[in-house]
C-alpha cells in the first residue's frame, strides 16, 4: 500500500519527546523525510535515532526568530523542500492568576504562541509560492475548558493558537496552503506526568488518557492528502472529555 507521506519533507517541533516524537515517529512511517527539532539536542537527536527514513536533528528554541530561521534554512538545505509543518512544541507551567510572574506569562506565551507564529512565518514562503502545504498547530482541550485552575496563561496560549489557525487557514487557502489544528485532551506524556491519570480518566467518557500515538494518527490524517478539503478545522482528540 502506498504510504501517506512518501516524497514529503515535514518539520516538527518540539519533536523530541511525547507527542512530538510519537509524530515524528508516525510521519517517517509513513514515508516522510523528517526535520525534528527541538529545544533540546539530546532528546531531537534520540527520536532521530529511532525514525525508518532519513532525517535530520535541529536544535532550535521556537520562540527565537533567528534560530527558527535557521533550522527552517539547515531543514531546506538538506531535503530541498518543506512539505508539512507541526507546531508542537510547547509549555505548561502551573502558577495561579494571582502569582503569575511577568516572566511565565511571557515565557508561556512566547513557546505556545509566538512560536507558532514565527515557525508558520518561516514555513509560508516555502509553501505559498508552490502551492502546497499543510500546517498542524497543536492547540489544547484547555483553550475551550479554561483547563485547571493553575493553567490560566496556557489557556490564553492555547486560545490563541486556535485563532491563528482559523485565521492563517483563510488567509493561505487561495495558495492550497491548509492550516488545521488539533486540540488533545489528557495524553500520557512527561507533560502530564505529575497529575494522576487513573483520577483524570475517571472524568473521561472513553475511560483512560491518550497516547502521543492517538495525537499523532490525527496530526498524519490532517498532513495528508486525505484532508485534502480540511482547513481551518480544530480537531479535538480527548476520549469525549469535552464535546462540542
Ligand atoms: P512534552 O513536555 O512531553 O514535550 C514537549 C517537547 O517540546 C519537549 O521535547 C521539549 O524539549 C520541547 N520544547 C519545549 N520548549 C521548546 C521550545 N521553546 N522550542 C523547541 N522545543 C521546545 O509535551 P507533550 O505532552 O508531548 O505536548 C506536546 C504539545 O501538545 C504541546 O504543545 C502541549 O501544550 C500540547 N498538549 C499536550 C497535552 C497533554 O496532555 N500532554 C494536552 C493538550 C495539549
Amino acid at each position: 500500500m502506498a504510504r501517506k507521506l512518501a516524497g514529503r519533507v515535514a518539520l516538527v517541533t518540539g519533536g523530541g519527546r511525547g507527542i512530538g516524537r510519537a509524530i515524528c515517529q508516525l510521519f517517517a512511517e509513513e514515508g516522510a523525510h523528517v526535520g525534528v527539532a527541538d529545544i533540546d539536542k539530546k532528546l531531537a537527536e534520540q527520536t532521530l535515532e529511532t525514525l525508518p527514513t532519513p532525517g535530520i536533528a535541529l536544535q532550535l528554541d521556537v520562540a527565537a526568530k533567528r534560530a527558527v530561521e535557521a533550522g527552517f534554512s539547515d531543514l531546506v538545505a538538506h531535503f530541498g523542500q518543506l512539505d508539512i509543518l507541526v507546531n508542537n512544541a510547547g509549555i505548561l507551567l502551573s502558577t495561579t492568576f494571582e502569582d503569575c510572574s511577568e516572566e511565565t506569562w511571557d515565557r508561556i506565551l512566547a513557546v505556545n504562541l509566538k512560536g507558532t507564529f514565527l515557525c508558520c512565518q518561516a514555513a509560508i514562503p516555502l509553501m505559498k509560492p508552490r502551492g502546497i502545504g499543510a500546517i498542524v498547530n497543536m492547540s489544547s482541550v484547555a483553550a475551550k475548558s479554561g483547563g485547571f485552575t493553575g493553567h490560566p496563561p496556557y489557556v490564553a496560549a492555547k486560545a490563541g493558537v486556535s485563532a491563528l489557525t482559523i485565521g492563517l487557514a483563510r488567509y493561505l487557502a487561495p495558495h492550497r496552503v491548509r492550516v488545521n489544528a488539533i486540540a488533545p485532551g489528557v495524553i500520557d506524556t512527561d507533560m502530564t506526568k505529575t497529575a494522576s491519570h487513573a483520577d483524570l480518566a475517571a472524568q473521561i467518557p472513553l475511560g483512560e488518557v491518550g497516547t502521543a500515538r492517538d495525537v499523532a494518527q490525527c496530526a498524519l490524517f490532517l498532513a495528508s492528502d486525505e484532508a485534502r478539503h480540511i482547513t481551518g478545522e480544530i480537531i479535538d482528540v480527548n476520549g469525549g472529555l469535552w464535546m462540542d
